[in-house]
């Protein structure tokens, strides 16, 4: 009968005109606005509607629920005042406040009943409102005033029943925690019999709690339970208790988490296979699918160009012939002809630096080097130290088949090689495979291998390579690394789940902690099978067969990760446990690349079920918005989106309150507009590329495409519209446009939401950290105000404390940020302040002349800001203006005088 999304949005709107967005209604350890209090609330009572109004329980009438949804979107109206905003930022015993004001709460509930369609409610039921505001929190025996009023004013029967349920629905929503909430319910003899509540709760690691969170909701969800509140660490859930349902096991959960897992890598992860031929080739071995073997072989043949070596070698040359310094003086490293030099002496020649001899083999080499690179994948591939599936029998079998192909010795010659070294891999490999005839290969056209053209050649040693690789995993019959890893990654995830609980003891864990801590120090930075672990990042006791040896590629400076590399001297890797490996993992999965920073939403305190909902849809609507710029999928490729260009928002944002913000207009708000030369600059690098593509031939163009275009003008106008779509054009289009999509999101239920960037906000800008964690800053305090979460950008080896103080912004870590904004996370309250003094400060840079390295900080920490009006005046970029006075006015230092205004 009632309709709760309309009620909900004129509710938004009514708290929305009353300010509540900027008040607070909650700070001890974490804040919540008076808005999101309230809406919450309101959100709990229209999920438990269909319980409570049921005749097993309490039977409301229509009047009834609409008396509730009243009385609770208002019970906090009194924490409005500013006397009790000013109190609640420092509160103190002597000066207590109450936001119970009687008056305010009757004059607010005709007008909000107006806003809901009620205004049929008569005085007297109004009033029953009234009375349950200010019953809401009173404790035993303060009451009686409010009930004896009721009583006497003739309120109906039911008023101490509706206003103990205002009361348990506000006990339960205040909680700080999913386990309080549970108990606020359970000890409240108003929900206790009529409201069964049940959590799951898991430790925040990272993108794998994401996971944990949505699995857990889904064996909950199946059971018939539905989440009530969502916090960032857990979800309590209600049913009905004479439902009687069931609470899922820590294994149902888990079924779930690895179909989850098992979806999530089964993408192409083709990109992250083939790892650097100069370090490790094969990075990410748990990853192998043994069925994807010709793809990586594939991706490996086009790690490296064909021309690259030949290129360098042609420029040290020159160099020799215009009589420049000779490339092999000492100490500058080993040249193209070194190289060749080097190769002789392997193959036991002898010749000339830049003879025409060695310009042949130069170009031998250069041409070579894609296969080098198939050969040193192979290798990795078929090697059980790399991967266990392949076993020793596997390698034997392995060795049988590459000598009967490429012949005797030849397997040994591959098995010397090591990273690229391109002497060495072409006398150990790749002459092997091109002294071979055409008729073994079924190219009985050429005599040797080496006569057969570049791209065929490649595709003949990728067949040959692929074929034994396939022989011996088929006959070793294991499953694929990858097979295994859902399951693995299932298992490490599902420990990080508190609730339910799987029956471990708390005490046998905590001692064991304290026993690796004590004998794990010898063991720092060393992989040791007899070693004993702390894992550095989430300190879990682990022993040398549950951890992984994590390297660069999976941890910046890993010796930053305990102190321990004080006293053992820096290390190249440390141990990390099972969970924390497969983590970082599962992210580098996801987004195809490590990410740059990571934007961290979670609800500030808790969120009800509607609200989550729409948090979810809002952020998703958003990121596929800004991909879809990206891309250039809209508009017309004038314009940009950088959450970076910080000046550019605060322009856009002009004298807006960025509290009336609303997710649609984020996308406008970090978009910016190619300069016309920039645009210019492109076309013309488009036109280019196209020429080169299509040999300059425009027909050629026309047919492969399948459209006419009589000049390359009118086909660079096309590519910018999007109106071609031959694949190498629009990979053209991509390059030369910048049409990248750096913005992910992994987002699966309103707990916890990540936003991935694979480049940094504010990269691309020669600026100090400084100045750099300040536009992090602004973006988060933005995204803080228009998504009413706690927002965090972070690197993600800088672990965020997500449990102390949170407000609306984490602020960088970065001393002289932190000290200049005084906390570490920006508090609601002062979140508009800070957003226009980011703003202010970013448009006043450039005519400060300041140097733009610290400028951003440097304006921002100015004290008196005042005497920016002088640098501005001398900077001699133009005149101090009163636009620039009203820019200063906003910055923090600013004191404005008491008495007399500065006005402009
Ligand atoms: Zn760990």
């Amino acid at each position: 009968m009632l309709d709760p999304g309309n009620l909900r949005s004129a509710a938004a709107a009514w708290m929305m005109s009353r300010g509540w967005k900027h008040k607070l209604a909650k700070t001890r350890g974490y804040e919540q606005s008076l808005f999101e209090h309230s809406l919450n609330e309101f959100d709990v009572l229209v999920e438990l509607l269909p319980i409570l109004t049921s005749s097993r329980h309490y039977n409301l009438s229509d009047t009834e629920q609409k008396i509730l949804l009243v009385a609770l979107l208002i019970h906090d109206a009194g924490k409005e005042t500013e006397e009790w905003q000013v109190y609640v930022q420092n509160p103190r015993a002597d000066r207590w406040i109450s936001h119970i004001i009687p008056d305010l709460t009757r004059n607010l509930i005709p007008e909000l009943c107006g806003k809901l369609g009620f205004e049929q409610l008569t005085e007297p039921v109004q009033r029953i409102m009234a009375h349950c505001v200010e019953f809401h929190h009173s404790r035993p025996g303060k009451s009686d005033g409010a009930i004896f009023e009721a009583m006497l004013t003739g309120g109906s029967d039911r008023f101490l029943t509706l206003a103990y349920l205002v009361r348990a629905i506000d006990h339960f929503c205040s909680a700080g925690s999913a386990a309080q909430a549970r108990e606020a319910v359970e000890h409240d003899p108003a929900l206790a019999n009529h409201l069964m509540v049940a959590i799951h709760e898991a430790v925040v690691r990272g993108v794998s709690t994401t996971y944990v969170h949505s699995s857990s909701q889904v064996a909950f969800q199946q059971k018939g339970w539905r989440p009530l509140l969502y916090f960032s660490n857990a979800t309590i859930y209600g049913a009905d208790p004479n439902d009687q349902r069931l609470i899922p096991t820590v294994n149902e959960i888990s079924g779930f988490l690895q179909a989850q897992i098992d979806a999530v890598i089964s993408r192409d992860v083709t990109p992250l296979m083939v790892g650097s031929p100069t370090a490790n080739i094969l990075p990410k071995p748990d990853l192998f699918a043994f069925s994807e073997s010709r793809q990586y072989l594939q991706s490996a043949g086009g790690k490296i160009g064909a021309q690259s070596f030949a290129r360098a070698y042609d420029r040290e040359k020159s160099r020799i012939v215009k009589g420049g310094s000779d490339p092999r003086s000492p100490g500058k490293g080993k040249t193209k002809a070194d190289v060749i030099l080097a190769y002789w002496k392997l193959v036991k020649r002898k010749g000339d630096p830049y003879s025409l001899e060695m310009d042949r083999d130069v170009a031998r080499l250069s041409v070579a080097q894609p296969e080098m690179l198939v050969f040193k994948f192979f290798k990795a591939m078929v090697d059980p130290k790399k991967l266990d599936s392949v076993t020793k029998e596997g390698a034997d079998l392995a060795k049988g088949l590459y000598e009967k192909t490429f012949g005797h010795g030849s397997w040994d010659a591959l098995q010397s090689t090591s990273t690229l070294m391109p002497a060495k891999d072409m006398a150990s490999t790749v002459d092997y495979f091109w002294a071979l005839t055409g008729e073994a290969v079924n190219h009985p056209e050429v005599q040797k291998l080496a006569e057969l053209p570049d791209q065929t050649r490649l595709q003949v040693l990728i067949d040959l390579l692929n074929g034994i690789a396939q022989e011996v995993y088929a006959s070793v019959g294991r499953p694929s690394p990858r097979d295994i890893l859902s399951q693995n990654m299932a298992q490490a995830f599902v420990k990080d789940i508190i609730r339910p609980s799987a029956g471990s003891d708390i005490r046998a864990f905590a001692s064991e902690q304290l026993d690796h801590y004590c004998r794990s120090k010898p063991f720092a930075g060393k992989d040791n099978a007899q070693g004993i672990y702390l894992c550095p990042i989430c300190n879990a006791p682990f022993n040398f067969n549950d951890g992984v040896r994590a390297s660069a590629d999976f941890i910046d400076s890993p010796q930053t990760h305990t102190n321990r590399g004080v006293a053992c001297g820096p290390f190249g890797y440390i141990m990390v446990c099972t969970a924390c490996y497969y983590e970082r993992l599962l992210l580098q999965i996801l987004l195809g690349s490590r990410p740059a920073e990571i934007i961290t939403l979670l609800p500030r305190l808790n969120l009800g079920p509607a609200k989550g909902e729409q948090l979810v849809r809002k952020v998703r609507e958003w990121v596929e918005g800004a991909k879809a710029q990206l891309r250039g999928e809209s508009g017309n490729l004038q314009s940009g989106f950088s959450l970076g260009f910080t000046e550019q928002a605060a322009r856009h944002l002009g004298d807006r309150d960025p509290f009336t913000l609303e997710s649609d207009e984020l996308l406008s708000l970090f978009s910016y507009r190619i300069a016309g030369d920039k645009q210019k600059e492109r076309e013309q690098e488009a036109m280019r590329r196209l020429k080169e593509e299509f040999d300059n031939d425009l027909n050629a163009l026309g047919v492969a495409c399948g459209q006419s275009f009589s000049t390359w003008e009118s086909v660079v106008e096309a590519l910018i519209e999007n109106q071609i779509h031959q694949q190498e054009v629009k990979a053209i289009r991509r390059d030369v446009f910048r049409l990248f999509e750096t913005i992910y999101l992994i987002c699966q239920t309103p707990n916890l939401i990540l936003i991935p960037l694979t480049y940094e906000i504010a990269s691309g800008k020669e600026e100090a950290e400084t100045s750099k964690a300040l536009r992090r800053l602004y973006v988060a305090l933005i995204l803080s105000l228009v998504f009413e979460s706690s927002v965090a950008i972070h690197k993600q080896a800088d672990p965020v404390d997500f449990q102390s103080g949170m407000g609306a912004a984490y602020v960088p870590p970065i001393p002289a940020v932190r000290s200049l904004i005084g906390h570490d996370w920006l508090h609601i309250t002062e979140a508009k302040c800070w957003v226009a003094a980011i703003g202010a400060a970013s448009m006043l840079v450039r005519d400060t002349g300041l140097p733009a390295r610290s400028a951003l900080y440097q304006v921002l920490a100015a004290d008196p800001p005042e005497k920016l009006a002088r640098r501005i005046e001398e900077a001699g970029s133009g005149r101090l203006t009163p636009r620039h006075l009203r820019l200063i006015e906003q910055l923090p230092g600013f004191r404005r005088a008491p008495e007399k205004e500065v006005s402009v």
